[in-house]
């Protein structure tokens, strides 16, 4: 199978990277609907709870920088880097994720190359005016507070609703991302979805679009997905070795 795979990837003129959070989780990142996963643990705060409640916002960010959910330190690992090549040294144009957690960026690919449907969660931004803030200085304000009366940060440019820089269930998706993955998507002739479990809309809807359009559609998850029965070749591996081996 992975032969297969090999030539595919040789004579491909145009590969697109689709990523979940299956690439994340040999970094020490848990994915949402593995059985250990984070979706068994805590529910996600949808966005009009954090836009309209207070107590929302303090358990959201209380959440972040519970070291227990820190992800700031993780790494890219085998199959990152991996990627990394593909973009940077092979016939790969551009990685679409569904990810927050920067390891693409991490692995050494340029900020053009990465097109992130859910935004990105080592910074903060204004939902107003847009201005960014960095979380160290949101972390040692909120975490000097006592417990019990903490209050969100509050921008300090217009007064408006500090967030993490990643799109929350209930959140519109980030339009200029979405019509980069698009074109991106329609311009490929082979599409690698990797660790994935393909139930999350749009962003999964990606595949579907390259299969429609001719593409060939690659799955690489150990698990079987939603969207299987389109593919033209799956792989039930584990990422980084099966990664490794392939680039
Ligand atoms: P998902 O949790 O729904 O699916 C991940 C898939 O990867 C699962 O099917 C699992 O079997 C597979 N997997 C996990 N580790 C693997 C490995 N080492 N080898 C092979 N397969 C492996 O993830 P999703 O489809 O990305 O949807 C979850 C949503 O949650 C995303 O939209 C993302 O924004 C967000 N999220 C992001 C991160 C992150 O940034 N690292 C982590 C958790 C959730
Ligand atoms: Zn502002």
């Amino acid at each position: 199978m992975s032969d297969l795979l090999n030539k595919w990837i040789d004579e491909a003129k145009n590969i697109i990277i689709f990523t979940g959070a299956g690439i994340s989780t040999e970094s020490g990142i848990p994915d949402f609907r593995s059985p250990s996963g984070l979706w068994s643990r805590m529910k996600p705060i949808m966005f009009q709870d954090f836009i309209s409640s207070e107590k929302s916002r303090v358990e959201s960010w209380s959440r972040k920088f519970d070291s227990e959910n820190d992800i700031s330190f993780a790494k890219p690992n085998e199959g990152h880097i991996a990627i990394a090549k593909l973009i940077n040294f092979g016939n790969a144009s551009y990685v679409i994720t569904q990810n927050i957690d920067n390891l693409h960026q991490d692995s050494g690919i340029s900020e053009d190359k990465i097109i992130e449907l859910h935004g990105n969660s080592s910074y903060a931004s204004c939902l107003d005016c847009k201005f960014r803030y960095e979380l160290d200085e949101i972390k040692s304000e909120f975490i000097s507070q006592p417990v019990g009366s903490k209050k969100s940060p509050i921008c300090k440019e217009c007064g408006g609703i500090i967030k993490s820089a990643t799109i929350s269930f209930g959140q519109p998706m980030p339009e200029k991302e979405m019509k980069r993955a698009e074109s991106a998507t329609l311009d490929c002739d082979l599409f690698l979805a990797i660790g994935s479990s393909l139930q999350v809309y749009p962003a999964a809807s990606f595949p579907i679009i390259a299969r429609k359009n001719g593409a060939k559609l690659v799955i690489i998850n150990r698990e079987p997905t939603e969207l299987d029965k389109i593919a033209n070749m799956v792989i039930n591996e584990e990422i980084g070795s099966t990664l490794k081996a392939l680039v």
